[in-house]
């Protein structure tokens, strides 16, 4: 039986779900954001975005809240492709030229402190969806678990927020229409006290592999180490291990991180797929990686998961109430404006013969 009613659900509470509900929460009565992770679990996906991802935060009004998150912002980079160096300073074209890495254990809570803050927002974490209530008309509800009680929601929209593995997205019936399989594994670790300066970032692009180093809050850093499938089937090692040898062995980073200390286990994801699900549907809504993934080797996941946010903010927005929107054709806008993040990312993931 339908005991509570919701004018949004959100499943999936991090960087797509908290936003959304703090960028719906303006037009909705009550929104309920349901998410299965503990808020103490180490979640290893990084979070470094250039100046598109700060415009991406402004747009939707949380950049204060991202800043407050306190990492340093940094202006330029160690860019070494090979053995060539270079020191790069970012073009100053406004002022949200700069590069930004916060912690996810430190940017997910914050980001849920916020909606919960606009007063019309509730969080229940964790708390699992396990299924969706839907009728002839289209999505009705979902049926949750919280605190080993099983509750069946009802809500007017239900946006799933719920990441790459979305299991809702299948459930609702939005398989994806657009896959990639990609070759890259995706690894990272925290370490403090490095002895590095805090207003750049460093980059290292080699053979199959690329190094990401941020600082990404008071005397920290986040090391993140993309390694192609073929370098990790040659070397016969571990991934974990394999990601500490390499950084070790970087000339950079390596004598750094021999100084100071890694804070967390080396954490990561492999064998992905980059891919598209259509964005909307009768009550239902896609933000974040569920719809729309891309391989972390380019970092544009955090932008594309706000760009989603922000269509389907506008949408409800122009309607000024969810009730009143029509989601329809969102697929081709949210198409539209990722193309070039897809192509990029596409290119490095599966080029193409030449
Ligand atoms: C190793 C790695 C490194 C990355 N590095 C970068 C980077 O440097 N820059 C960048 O921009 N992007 C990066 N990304 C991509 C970026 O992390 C993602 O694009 C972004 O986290 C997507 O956020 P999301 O909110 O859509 O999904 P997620 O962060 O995956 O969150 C989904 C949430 O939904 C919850 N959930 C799932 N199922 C249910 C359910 N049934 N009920 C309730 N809750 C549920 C999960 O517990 C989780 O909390 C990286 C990704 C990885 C894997």
């Amino acid at each position: 039986m339908i005991a509570e009613h919701w004018d949004v659900v959100v499943v999936g509470g991090r960087i797509a779900g908290a936003s959304t509900a703090w960028a719906l929460a303006p037009y909705a009565g009550k929104i309920l954001v349901v998410d299965a992770s503990r808020p103490t679990t180490f979640w290893p996906q990084q979070s470094t975005w250039d100046r598109t991802g700060n415009l991406a935060w402004a747009e939707l009004g949380l950049l204060d809240t991202v800043l407050a998150c306190g990492a340093p912002r940094t202006y330029g980079d160690t860019y070494r492709v090979g053995d060539e160096v270079v020191e790069r300073v970012y073009p100053l074209e406004d002022e949200y030229s700069y590069r930004m890495s916060v912690s996810r254990e430190v940017l997910d809570p914050a980001l849920l402190a916020a909606a919960r803050g606009r007063g019309n927002v509730t969080v229940l974490r964790p708390a699992q969806v396990r299924d969706i209530v839907v009728d002839a008309d289209g999505v009705r509800g979902v049926r949750l678990r919280h605190e080993r009680v099983d509750r069946t929601v009802s809500c007017d929209l239900l946006v799933l927020a719920d990441g790459r593995l979305s299991r809702n997205a299948v459930r609702v019936g939005a398989p994806a229409y657009r896959v990639v399989e990609s070759p890259w594994f995706a690894l990272l670790a925290y370490y403090e006290n490095l002895p590095l300066a805090t207003d750049r970032s460093y980059f290292s692009l080699q053979d199959r592999s690329v190094l990401i180093c941020t600082p990404c809050g008071d005397k920290q850093w986040c090391v993140a180490l993309d390694l192609h499938q073929s370098l990790i089937d040659e070397a016969g090692e571990h991934p974990a291990r394999l990601f500490d040898r390499m950084v070790g062995d970087d000339p950079h980073v390596g004598p750094a991180v021999a100084a100071g200390r890694r804070t967390t286990s080396v954490g990561g994801a492999g064998r992905m797929r980059m891919l598209r699900r259509p964005m909307s549907g009768p009550g239902w809504c896609l933000v974040g990686d569920s719809g729309y993934h891309l391989d972390p080797v380019t970092a544009q996941g955090t932008r594309a998961a706000l760009v989603t946010a922000r269509i389907l903010r506008d949408r409800i927005a122009a309607a000024g109430s969810v009730g009143d929107a029509d989601l329809s054709g969102l697929t081709g806008e949210r198409d539209a404006a990722l193309e070039e993040d897809w192509a990029y990312t596409e290119q490095i993931v599966a080029p193409g013969p030449g």
